[in-house]
């Protein structure tokens, strides 16, 4: 068997293995070095963050089974996209893959928050009163649906190697569960660290209710795009302790913590 037809096969056992691995990493974490003081119950709210993530994957699996791997196959087979159609080695196409990838979901992460239709759908992974891992996780939908299709389209216009496919999911699941981490990692690190990739502390800036401080630190991944598109933020205001987290007018714990409340939140308010 060759790699594609592996990776093609094993694509979501290596994509649960990962999530749930990572998952286990950062709660521990989470535990033993805690960053900041949860506002409300967490069992309660880990139980419906988790529950979206469970009913997501499930409504995943359904409409797109062959997954991102699948459409990036099925565009090596008809030579669509960039990568199928330039002479250069794998190596080199995965990684540039990789980090175009990353641009495509910065840039979605972009436009689900200026277009006010799908900041309706993305407000719901905003809402989360407290962050940490779940919160990395929880999105509506309908958000996940349509990040899928816009992953397919780039897909068939960059034409990635499958395996770039995959490791781009990996990583991006890995690194969303990474930076909404509760956890503290000591400012020196961080400050290193976020030169190459995004940090919990950098990320949870994009969390604040505070509104210039929500629009800024939209990477998941690479750091660099924001500080390219001139996005980036250094700290919260208010310090990370203090500083609040969700949204200023949607601060129910019934309503944005409840799976039911979570889910009709887009179609609630003006
Ligand atoms: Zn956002």
């Amino acid at each position: 068997m060759n790699m594609t037809a592996f990776l093609m096969e094993h694509e979501a056992v290596l994509r649960l293995a990962s999530f749930f691995g990572v998952f286990a990493l950062v709660a521990a974490w989470e535990i033993w070095a805690p960053r900041r003081a949860l506002t409300v119950p967490k069992s309660a709210r880990w139980a419906n963050n988790v529950g979206l993530v469970v009913l997501n994957t499930i409504v995943l699996r359904l409409l797109f089974p062959a997954a991102a791997v699948g459409m990036a196959a099925y565009a090596a087979e008809h030579g669509w996209g960039l990568f199928n159609n330039l002479p250069i080695p794998l190596w080199l196409a995965v990684a540039l893959s990789v980090v175009a990838l990353d641009l495509v979901i910065y840039l979605q992460h972009v436009l689900f928050h200026a277009v006010p239709m799908l900041w309706r759908l993305h407000r719901v992974h905003h809402a989360d009163l407290d962050y940490d891992v779940t919160t990395g996780a929880r999105f509506h939908p309908i958000e996940i649906v349509l990040s899928m299709l816009i992953k397919f389209a780039a897909i068939a216009i960059l034409g990635p190697p499958v395996v770039a496919v995959l490791i781009f999911e990996v990583l991006l699941n890995a690194m969303a569960m990474f930076n909404h981490g509760n956890i503290r990692i000591p400012r020196p690190v961080d400050r290193l660290v976020r030169w190459v990739i995004v940090t919990p502390d950098m990320h949870r800036v994009h969390h604040s209710v505070a509104d210039d401080e929500s629009n800024s630190n939209f990477g998941f991944n690479l750091a660099c795009w924001d500080r390219l598109f001139g996005t980036y933020r250094q700290q919260p205001r208010a310090g990370h302790r203090e500083m609040a987290i969700g949204l200023s007018n949607y601060r129910d714990p019934q309503r944005v913590n409840r799976l039911s409340g979570m889910l009709a939140l887009p179609f609630v308010g003006r």
